[in-house]
């Protein structure tokens, strides 16, 4: 029996889950559901600060890719 899967999200957790899952498709039959126009969530680059850096001089949010 195939088990049907809905990841909800596409982030960092989200593809690890479908990833794992994907590699027994025998078990398993997966779907990721990604809100964004992109997968990565958090780690999505964009210039859109909210918020401005951080004390240590870190974007905010949504991505922080200049560390
Ligand atoms: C500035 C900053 C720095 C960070 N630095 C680190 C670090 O150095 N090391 C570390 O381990 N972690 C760090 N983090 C934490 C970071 O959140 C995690 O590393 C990781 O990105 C979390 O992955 P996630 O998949 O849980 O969530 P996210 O990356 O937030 O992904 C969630 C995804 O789900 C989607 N989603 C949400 N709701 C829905 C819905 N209803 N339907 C469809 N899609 C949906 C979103 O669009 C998004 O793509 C940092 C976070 C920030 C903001």
């Amino acid at each position: 029996m195939v088990i049907d899967v809905a990841v909800i999200g596409a982030g960092a957790a989200g593809l690890c889950a479908v990833r794992h899952l994907a590699s027994r498709p025998s078990t398993f039959s997966v779907t990721a559901f990604e809100q964004g126009e992109k997968v990565g969530g958090t780690w999505v680059y964009t210039e859109n600060l909210r918020q401005g850096p951080t004390p240590t001089g870190c974007p905010s949010t949504p991505a922080c890719s200049k560390i």
